[in-house]
């Protein structure tokens, strides 16, 4: 498939990455960044400026796929300018849809599969020589290199710190099995030595990612093991982790929560609806009964602790009766947050056999119904904590007021207050006293 006759004449020299999606994305695209500036070519802001645009996509919900469609779709006008702009459709559409889009976007020079991203500098290499278009999707199952050597990470404080890829568990109405595939591990050591060179760089938090980091298996090692060889590496203050499958939130991972010091106390349990009967069609393998005893079981053992989870509305054949079970347990549940969506059908999933029963009207009334319950409810929690002290890890100076920062506690609450950059990356105590329901106000204490 030829490229345009006026491919190009000066090699590149800016690339621009746009992502889409989940933070396993981000560090995908902070892999990407690290590969292409690892040959040189600088990071710009907008695709106006770069001879490079990589378009990291996702399809776990609708809305998202066609945000990144049209974008991919505005480089058209871009690549007539200049032809020798290389266009790059990378992530889980490209995975998906690979074929598809090649015939569909004409501007793509190249589409790369969620495990083919790490190959992206020889086939940047290959569109630029040959001037041919490339599709590089490959068997999604196929073994992946999990490097981490070169990555350009996007936030100085914290970084993101892929486990694992892939999944096993195929709930019903997820595209995610399809798109990155079955679950492989990183070896432990791995891990730490990436961690250990991140906490050297200075970084104070790490992210642990992976689509169910419950199922971490390596070597005989699960991921309570994984927690903590992570938590004796030296100068990392803290760790998180994200995502957590409720029917996988064993007590060893419980009580490593509990008792190592670095790893907060914060965790997303997704639970996408309150009807067993749902549950049963969405294929998660819990009850709402059992879920509440697993919130249970994890604030007791865990002091502080703050929960936050998924939910979806409108799932097919969902009746008022199924709803109003969901709308109880976000009264019962009490989580920190909750992100709510409406139920979107995803091609190639099993859920997607079946129709799309609940109106779209009907959806948005059902998210408006939960979303409001759970404002009050985060709006309540984060009132309890006025007059409360907090350590906050501070994380960048505040968008709104430059005499501000903004930091996170270890509940990973968002905290403003007043302070400046010099206070970037370090640890501090403070007061809160104001209280909204997604940000809370203080002020800095003075060291003891
Ligand atoms: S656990 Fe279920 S929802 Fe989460 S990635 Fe796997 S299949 Fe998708």
């Amino acid at each position: 498939m030829p490229m345009s006759p006026q491919a190009p004449a000066k090699p590149h020299e800016t690339y621009c990455v746009v992502t889409y999606g989940c933070q396993m994305n981000d560090n995908d695209s902070e892999i990407m960044s690290g590969i292409m500036e690892g040959r040189g070519l600088r990071r710009v802001e907008s695709e106006a400026d770069a001879d490079v645009v990589v378009v990291n996509t996702c399809v776990v919900r609708e809305g998202a796929e066609e945000r990144a469609l049209g974008r991919i779709s505005n480089l058209a006008a871009f690549k007539k300018k200049r032809p020798d702009m290389v266009v790059t459709v990378a992530g889980c559409m490209a995975q998906k849809e690979g074929e598809r889009l090649m015939e569909k976007l004409p501007q793509a020079d190249l589409v790369v599969g969620t495990r083919d991203l790490f190959r992206l500098g020889s086939l940047l290499d290959q569109v630029t020589t040959t001037k041919e278009r490339i599709l590089a999707i490959g068997d999604v199952d196929k073994p992946v290199f999990l490097g981490d050597e070169g990555v350009r990470r996007r936030h100085n404080v914290k970084a993101l710190a892929t486990i694992m890829y892939g999944c096993n568990n195929f709930c019903s109405f997820c595209i995610v099995p399809k798109t990155r595939g079955r679950e492989v591990s990183r070896p432990v050591r791995d891990i730490v030595d990436e961690v250990k060179r991140l906490a050297d760089q200075g970084f104070k938090e790490v992210m642990l990612l992976g689509q169910n980091v419950n199922s971490y298996r390596t070597d005989g090692a699960d991921f309570a093991d994984l927690l903590a060889a992570v938590n004796e590496v030296a100068g990392l203050e803290r760790i998180r982790f994200i995502t957590s499958h409720p029917k996988d939130c064993s007590d060893r991972l419980i009580d490593a929560m509990a008792s190592l010091s670095k790893v907060c106390e914060n965790i997303h349990l997704p639970v996408q609806a309150g009807s067993n009967r749902v549950l049963r069609r969405m294929k998660r393998f819990y009850t709402k009964e059992q879920y509440l005893e697993l919130l249970e079981k994890v604030r007791e053992r865990i002091p502080n602790v703050t929960i936050t989870t998924d939910i979806i509305v409108g799932f097919p054949d969902e009746t008022d009766e199924d709803f109003h079970d969901t709308y109880d347990l976000v009264e019962k549940a009490r989580w920190d947050s909750a992100f709510i969506f409406g139920y979107s059908p995803r091609e190639g999933t099993k859920a997607a056999t079946w129709l799309d029963s609940i109106p779209e009207e009907l959806k948005k009334h059902r998210i408006q119904r939960c979303l409001g319950r759970q404002e009050q409810i985060s709006g309540e929690i984060n009132a309890s904590c006025i007059g409360q002290q907090f350590e906050v890890l501070v994380e960048s100076v505040s968008k709104r007021r430059e005499s501000e920062v903004m930091g996170r506690t270890r509940g990973d609450k968002c905290v403003i207050f007043k302070g400046d950059s010099s206070l970037l990356g370090t640890l501090v105590r403070v007061e809160v006293t104001e209280s909204y329901p997604h940000t809370l106000i203080g002020h800095q204490l003075p060291t003891a």
